[in-house]
């Protein structure tokens, strides 16, 4: 029987009522009660690093995360995180970038509804994820929600109260879950090197999401306070060149101050594709400019802060960024 190690950090899944709304109790044993049948599925331990609504979740909470998973990682045949569903993806993804090439899975689940709630989600995704660990040939970061497992670097949050609240962007859904079986479509095949371990990330990272009217001068407020901005810019990517609201010279200073400026797209689905028109090609050659390409824009902003924790310097960066890990981007750089 697999050895599983349950890591419960909080969310509505262990929530309980209170009087200013619902807010993470239950312990990780209380949660494992629930779910009885897991008994036959696994053997699992319980730890609880920290027992917060995943709103208040910070880089910090992704290293202790990867730390200790690297402590014990010799002990156990997965890991079954539950979690916030709020921040989730930006946590899976951090994951994948500081636990790489690992041959064991590590999954995140949560719910919609606490899991004491008479009608919930959450005794079929904590089960579930404790199926899909324990599964045989299964590694490297995942959501298991609502019978999908979605990879780490490419969920997305995208209902905020139905069951089904996670999709996979740009990428299949690496395998579906039902009551007797896992079908898994993406064969994330045979490990060929070692687990590796990041420990460091550097938070210093801004989204902005552009908005018709926005002024060029918040670039100078953030170049002075961030070390990478990510723009969630329109369609397949370009910035506004209009007039005296023109991103275009405030992207050059920034970059030429040596700060990180990426496109990425507001729309959820396909990416970016920044050089198509003159408003995104100006921006990538003449301010090296990075884009985002398929990556979400959680990924892509832990990402930087994965990168920035290792390097600065422009052509690193450049090289890392367009660096597939864990699955996080397809598309070739022409
Ligand atoms: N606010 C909660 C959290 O992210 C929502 C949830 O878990 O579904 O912790």
């Amino acid at each position: 029987m697999k050895k599983i190690l349950l890591l419960a950090t909080g969310g509505t899944i262990a929530s309980v009522e209170t009087a200013e709304g619902l807010s993470p109790a239950q312990s990780p044993e209380r949660l494992l009660s629930y779910v009885p049948e897991t008994r036959s599925v696994c053997h699992v331990d319980v730890e609880q690093p920290f027992c917060i609504d995943s709103t208040n979740i910070q880089p910090e909470h992704w290293v202790a995360l990867s730390k200790r998973i690297c402590a014990v990682y010799d002990e156990y045949d997965g890991f079954v995180i539950t979690h916030g569903t709020d921040t989730m993806a930006y946590t899976a993804a951090a994951l994948s970038y500081l636990v790489q090439s690992g041959s064991k899975p590590i999954v995140l689940t949560g719910a919609q509804k606490p899991i004491s709630a008479l009608i919930t989600d959450a005794r079929k995704n904590l089960l579930d994820s404790l199926r899909f660990a324990s599964h045989d040939g299964v590694h490297g970061v995942y959501v298991v929600f609502d019978g999908k497992a979605i990879l780490g670097t490419r969920a997305r949050k995208v209902r905020s109260k139905s069951y089904s609240a996670f999709e996979s962007i740009n990428y299949p859904v690496a395998a579906f879950l039902d009551d007797r079986r896992i079908l898994q479509y993406v064969d994330a095949g045979e490990r060929q090197s070692a687990v590796r371990f990041y420990d460091a990330l550097c938070p210093s990272v801004f989204v902005l999401k552009l908005l018709p009217g926005i002024r060029p001068d918040i670039l100078e407020y953030i170049g002075e306070r961030y070390d990478a901005i990510i723009l969630e810019s329109y369609g397949v990517g370009g910035v506004p060149q209009y007039g005296q609201r023109d991103f275009l010279r405030g992207l050059e200073a920034l970059t030429a101050r040596g700060k990180i400026a990426v496109i990425a797209t507001q729309v959820m689905l396909e990416g970016s594709d920044a050089e198509l028109y003159e408003v995104g090609f100006r921006a990538i050659h003449h301010c090296n400019v990075l884009q985002a390409y398929d990556m979400t824009v959680e990924a892509a902003a832990v990402k930087l802060m994965w990168i920035l924790a290792q390097t600065h310097e422009f052509s690193e960066v450049r090289r890392l960024f367009y660096t597939s890990v864990g699955g996080d981007i397809l598309t070739p750089e022409q």
